[in-house]
């Protein structure tokens, strides 16, 4: 059994007729319920609940304090390569995409951590492309084995592994896994992951399932907005949410938000998710789970991350750089894609602070591990 049982008993037309025929009766009598469950989360997420967004972020806001305090996480993420062997048709790092290509030595490897560490950062998530030769278990192991001593929190976000993989990644000391779907829509993510392993819908969707069992500590799940309908994938994305806390109960969770950011070859989105609407579905995480991080890249705008912190988001990242070696070694490479907000890990900083929030560079130590384990 895994989430493609669950899965499949879903039919995306159906959903997503159900969403957009909600009316502003339906969203009142949900607002007005204690526990916010999977099927109002619907109703929530639909174009109906928009005159509604006042509402539910104070209501996302009071639980987000009630829940994890003033606080905002700050990490950041560190690309080790941009090699890969898959086409994905909003990539950068696309095989198709004639870059240079590079991946980071143990010694520029070392430099990259250096700077970081100046930055103040104790979380830490690494990046890669696809390509099992050059970067496949063995150099992610080394990688996590290189800078374990000087991190407490390692989180990667690479390809789609086997269970024993992670079982052997947790236990070098790796603390997450972010492994969005991209899209839940089968024929559309079939469009746009055409060739390399990635192309494999069904391993990607079951992969949250080898990490529960793998016992991972946290599972980042998300979809990228731009590629279908944001609402339907965001439907699946909760129900995906809720299936795993149910069966894996230990792990904790986070949501991201992408949405298509310009890179090399750029793919316009298909269905555009505005500001607006971005808004809407991050208080409607917020009211259906009070436990699940969500967090905020540097794809968005300042404006937007600036007010984000107020509507239930509880981490975020800054000064990222999405080229491997973008802090010290080669800062002019290709970048995944181009990140909007722009600034400092101190103006980042300040800007939290100044809105009466605490910035936490750390709230996980190794060992919890061993104290939950006596
Ligand atoms: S999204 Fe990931 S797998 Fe796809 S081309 Fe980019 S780096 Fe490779």
């Amino acid at each position: 059994m895994s989430f493609k049982n669950t899965f499949e008993k879903y039919d995306w037309d159906t959903l997503e007729k159900e969403i957009y025929k909600v009316t502003a009766k339906d969203v009142e009598k949900v607002l007005l319920k204690e526990k916010i469950k999977l099927e109002d989360f619907k109703t929530l997420i639909s174009p109906a609940a928009k005159p509604y967004i006042e509402q539910m972020a104070q209501r996302s806001n009071a639980i987000t304090k009630k829940r994890f305090g003033n606080t905002i996480q700050m990490y950041i993420p560190m690309y080790l390569s941009n090699e890969c062997q898959n086409i994905c048709t909003y990539c950068g790092f696309s095989m198709d995409n004639g870059i240079r290509r590079k991946t980071l030595s143990d010694a520029e490897i070392l430099k990259e951590v250096e700077h970081i560490k100046k930055l103040g950062y104790d979380h830490i998530l690494l990046v890669t492309g696809e390509a099992n030769k050059t970067v496949g278990v063995s150099y992610i192991k080394h990688a996590i084995d290189l800078i374990r001593s000087q991190f407490s929190n390692i989180s990667i976000e690479v390809q789609p592994l086997d269970q024993e993989d992670y079982e052997t990644l947790i236990t070098s000391g790796l603390y997450a896994v972010l492994v969005y779907q991209e899209t839940y829509h089968k024929a559309t993510y079939k469009t746009h992951h055409p060739k390399g392993r990635k192309s494999n819908f069904d391993y990607r969707l079951d992969t949250p399932d080898r990490l529960g069992k793998a016992g991972i500590h946290k599972i980042g799940l998300g979809a990228l907005f731009g590629l279908e309908d944001w609402r339907v994938d965001s439907f699946y994305t909760a129900l995906h949410l809720k299936y795993l806390q149910k069966t894996y109960w230990k792990t904790k969770y986070s949501i991201s938000f992408p949405r298509l950011r310009p890179h090399q070859g750029g793919l316009a989105p298909k269905v555009e998710m505005t500001d607006t609407d971005l808004v809407q579905l991050i208080c409607a995480y917020r009211l259906l789970d009070e436990d699940v991080e969500l967090s905020l890249s540097t794809r968005e705008s300042e404006i937007f991350r600036n007010h984000s912190i107020h509507l239930g988001i509880t981490s975020i990242s800054a000064e990222s750089k999405t080229n491997p070696g973008g802090y010290s070694v080669e800062p002019e490479s290709l970048e995944q894609f181009e990140i909007s907000d722009e600034r400092t890990t101190e103006q980042i900083k300040h800007m939290i602070q100044s809105q009466g929030y605490e910035v936490v560079w750390k709230d996980w130590s190794k060992s919890y591990v061993n104290l939950s384990s006596t």
